[in-house]
């Protein structure tokens, strides 16, 4: 059996595969610094899969776990010469959490372990220094009885405070020994109190609830919720690290402090970082005292008198310094580095990689190439993909104060502020008066589409990552947060309800499309900058990319915006939200509620000149490349005239009585609209229809091919089929309409048609389809909303619950589902039998997401299709897909 806890300096750490899902990061990190003959406080790792162990054992540590501890201790107590629980020479211990990726803060750390009434004495005569250990007793009590014990924090900063003040002193630093022991009683009656137990003094009892309170930290709240923002599986599970302790706070030549090995917001290559002198490491984050800088440059850059540590420890500093130099150039990344000096001596508590702004890990990649630690390959690697989306949209300023009053789906990034308003009408009224707005909708429909246009960003209460709300505002570039059930929204009396507060129409909220939060107010935004180095490591990315990246786009500024962002092509062309248009809705509802051929005729002819005009535009802007134009596919709900006003406007225009119109609503009511009469099922039933847009799309290519300006390459896409008779059918009608407009403009056009694959039906049966089709091209919107039979605009209200049960590790909507994977696998391996020649590409959301686009690649898809600002990430993830093969 491998052995599940390792000692840092132990050899077989060397055989692990992978270190990192084994002891974690930071103790891989610890093990590697020890090897490289670093100063490393002795110590040993328990592995991850003892927090697997430790779960399935109904929260228990194991006797012969319990044995092994106890070994490993042995070993420590024999390197430093100190003995745990000791009555003259004490050990004392650090018990700190490492998953396998840095969660910062988010687990737990206890300190000074080892203490008691009487150790305490011990280290005191041993450092003969009993402030020193009277401080640390007392950080220990607290430290463990607020996270083993679970009493509050705040009721011994209460106590410290009222010490503080009661003898008239502003810093814990000017507490002296008796202070200490003072509060170390109250700490203790405090615990007494609130636990309901008295704070423990044998000392093993200690560690083993200390090590389980880390493992019972992996599921704690905020754990969770930084898995769930970070795509952390929570199969992953916490390693433990325990070492002996190295004092900070020992008097004026010590100290403790956090480094990064170069700038983590602006990537500069200069070390920056914060220490304080005579302190544990939990007074440098908790904000209790003000940290100095570590150098010099930096201190008087921030305009401060306090001393930084080159300058009051020189020696030390230099020693920091060239063993920082080391550990980037080993681990060729920038580190963040945490140390202590213990009388003048310097010990690494920590080294990992450290987490920058999408900014600066673009700066610093494409840097260490320049500096030849790292080649472009693995410039390409290191960036996350995701991450791009901070530069590519405005992002929240976090410094500003933020208060989140309700959460939803984090659907298209970037953040916004604006008063609330309930209507599109309402949102166009004040974007003309220059006033920013934020859309709040139930859900939204085609008839919004203005209004999302005009508002600066979009919130619904229903919806997931691929409700109409997420798609359009994604092609938009618009901020979205869709499906927050935490929101209860009144139309009639203009305001929506949170848990805690309810907010009217006008009043000022800011959304985070990035992370889903709703908030309070109104919060500085900080603007997105695409520098040189980003276009620089773009550019590296596309030499190693194979598969072509395309966007999904039906208007001519997407259509741009998606070029400049480096599309290939378009993907997928929706052509019914073409017609989202005020002025073409109503046609589109004529067109819908005809009951003759000769009146659906009137209506399409109106659609026909705009249809033209917008191929025309876009054909022009994708010169030279592919451009998928997909006929016909309203889910025809989302079409229907709903209010009276819209009503009596269609009745006016196809001169019905209202009444008559109403019932041709009720007569085209369908129970479940995304299983109805939708896709290549309306052109079965009313061909006129696709024989217009084919018509539209001809004649735009015959145009411009006239006036000899160089088009788009078509590609002419059936939507939702199922059957071979389908596609044959509709096949057979494109080219018949390519002939005739031909031959009736004398040119020669080139085209291919397809078909998406879209229902589980068509995957299986891809070959018969295949006979028809020059291109497959993957709608995995539908796709997974099929396979599971879970409904793509319902799922949100109850996907939480499946990610918390750990049924889904991630919404099946926004990262591909194996299952559905299979689907497309099968479809490629029998469309490929068929046609060798067949053009594979992919056009549902799942192609801007990194981990679905590897999939894409590994399956042997041409190309991916995304929404316009994701193309930059799909082009990075693309590159990395086929550099990891
Ligand atoms: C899909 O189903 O994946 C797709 C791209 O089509 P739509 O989202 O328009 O249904
Ligand atoms: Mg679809």
């Amino acid at each position: 059996m491998k052995k599940l806890i390792l000692n840092f300096k132990s050899k077989d750490s060397k055989k692990i595969k992978n270190p990192k899902n084994f002891l974690g990061g930071k103790g891989a990190n610890l093990s590697e610094m020890g090897k490289m003959g670093l100063p490393v406080p002795p110590g040993f790792t328990i592995s991850t899969k003892v927090c697997e162990i430790f779960y399935k054992d109904k929260k228990r540590l194991s006797q012969n776990l319990i044995n092994q501890i106890k070994r490993e201790l042995q070993i420590i107590e024999k390197e430093v010469g100190k003995k745990f629980g000791d009555l003259k020479n004490p050990l004392l211990l650090s018990v700190r959490s490492g998953a396998r990726v840095s969660m910062p803060g988010m687990m737990d750390t206890i300190l000074n372990l080892g203490l008691n009434d009487k150790t305490v004495n011990a280290l005191a005569l041993k450092t003969s220094n009993g402030r020193f250990a009277k401080d640390s007793y007392r950080r220990f009590i607290q430290m463990y009885g607020n996270v083993v014990m679970g009493v509050e924090g705040y009721h011994f900063e209460e106590l410290i405070e009222n010490y503080k003040l009661t003898k008239g002193v502003l810093l814990d630093t000017d507490l002296d020994e008796s202070d200490w022991d003072g509060l170390i009683k109250d700490f203790k009656r405090t615990v007494k109190d609130k636990a309901k137990k008295d704070f423990p003094q044998n000392v093993y009892e200690q560690l083993l609830g200390a090590i389980s309170a880390v493992f019972l930290s992996w599921e704690s709240n905020r754990a969770k919720v930084y898995r769930k923002l970070n795509q952390i599986p929570a199969e992953w599970g916490t390693a433990v690290n325990v070492q002996s302790m190295v004092f900070g706070n020992m008097g004026e030549d010590c100290a403790t402090g956090v480094v990064f090995t170069r700038n983590p917001s602006n990537g500069l290559n200069e070390i920056y970082g914060e220490y304080l002198i005579n302190a544990q490491g939990e007074d440098v984050v908790a904000g209790t005292r003000t940290p100095q800088y570590i150098t010099k440059k930096e201190r008087i850059k921030a305009k401060v008198k306090a001393l930084s540590m080159e300058e009051v420890m020189p020696t030390v500093y230099k020693q920091l310094h060239k063993i920082l130099k080391k550990l980037e150039k080993h681990y060729k990344d920038m580190q963040d580095v945490e140390f202590t000096v213990e009388n003048k001596k310097l010990w690494m508590l920590q080294t990992r990689s450290g987490k920058r702004t999408a900014k600066s890990a673009v700066k610093i990649a494409v840097d260490m190439v320049k500096e030849k630690l790292i080649s472009k390959k693995e410039a390409v690697l290191r960036i996350d993909p995701n991450s791009l989306d901070t530069l590519l949209h405005p992002t929240l300023d976090e410094k500003d104060s933020i208060n989140v009053i309700a959460n939803g789906l984090p659907a298209s990034p970037g953040a916004a502020s604006g008063k609330v308003v309930f209507s599109s009408e309402e949102a166009e009224r004040l974007t003309a008066i220059m006033q920013d707005t934020i859309l709040v909708r139930v859900e939204t429909s085609p008839e919004d589409i203005q209004g999302m246009h005009a508002a600066k960003g979009i919130l619904t209460a229903r919806g997931g990552m691929t409700s109409h709300a997420a798609v359009v505002a994604r092609g938009m570039g618009r901020p979205c947060v869709s499906g927050s059930s935490e929101i209860d929204i009144n139309y009639e009396n203009k305001s929506f309800k949170t848990s805690s507060m309810e907010i009217k129409e006008g009043e000022i909220i800011t959304i985070d499309g990035s992370t889903g939060r709703i908030i309070q107010g109104r919060v500085a935004t900080v603007k997105p900058e695409i520098s040189g180095d980003f276009s620089k490591l773009m550019m590296w990315a596309d030499n190693f990319r194979k598969l072509n990246i395309r966007t999904n786009s039906e208007t001519p500024k997407d259509t741009k915006t998606a070029k400049d962002f480096g599309a290939e092509g378009i993907g997928l062309c929706r052509t019914e939200h073409m017609f989202f248009d005020e002025e073409r809705i109503l046609s589109v509802r004529e067109m819908i509620l005809s009951k003759t051929i000769e009146d659906r005729s009137i209506a399409l002819n109106k659609l026909l000149p705009h249809q033209k005009k917008d191929f025309i535009e876009i054909f022009k802007i994708m010169s030279r490349l592919p451009v998928t134009v997909r006929l016909l596919d309203p889910p025809l709900h989302e079409f229907l005239p709903r209010t009276n006003k819209e009503i009596n406007e269609v009745a006016n225009v196809v001169n019905l009585p209202v009444k008559e119109i109403e019932i041709r609503i009720e007569e085209l009511h369908e129970q479940n609209p995304m299983l109805g009469h939708r896709g290549c099922r309306l052109g079965i039933s009313f061909p006129e229809i696709y024989e217009m847009q084919c018509r539209a799309i001809f004649e735009a290519l015959a145009e411009l091919q006239k006036k000899k300006i160089k088009s788009a390459f078509p590609e002419i896409m059936i939507p939702l089929v199922s059957t071979e008779a389908e596609i044959k059918i509709m096949k057979d009608l494109v080219i018949k309409v390519a002939s005739e407009v031909q031959k009736q403009h004398k040119v020669k056009i080139k085209f291919m048609v397809g078909t998406m694959i879209e229902l589980p039906r068509a995957a299986i049966k891809a070959k018969e389809i295949a006979k028809h089709a020059e291109f497959f091209s993957f709608g995995t919107n539908d796709l997974t909303q099929t396979t599971f039979g879970i409904s793509r605009d319902d799922s949100g209200k109850f996907l939480n619950d499946y990610i918390e049960n750990k049924i889904f590790s991630i919404d099946p909507f926004v990262s591909i589902d194996e299952g559905v994977a299979d689907l497309v696998e099968i479809a490629v391996e029998k469309g490929k039998i068929q046609n060798k020649k067949l053009k594979l590409g992919i056009c549902g959301e799942h192609g801007g997401d990194p981990k679905s686009i590897e999939f894409c690649s590994n399956a042997g898809l041409n190309y991916v299709s995304c929404s316009p600002y994701r193309v930059p990430i799909a082009r990075l993830a693309a590159a990395q897909a086929e550099l990891k093969k």
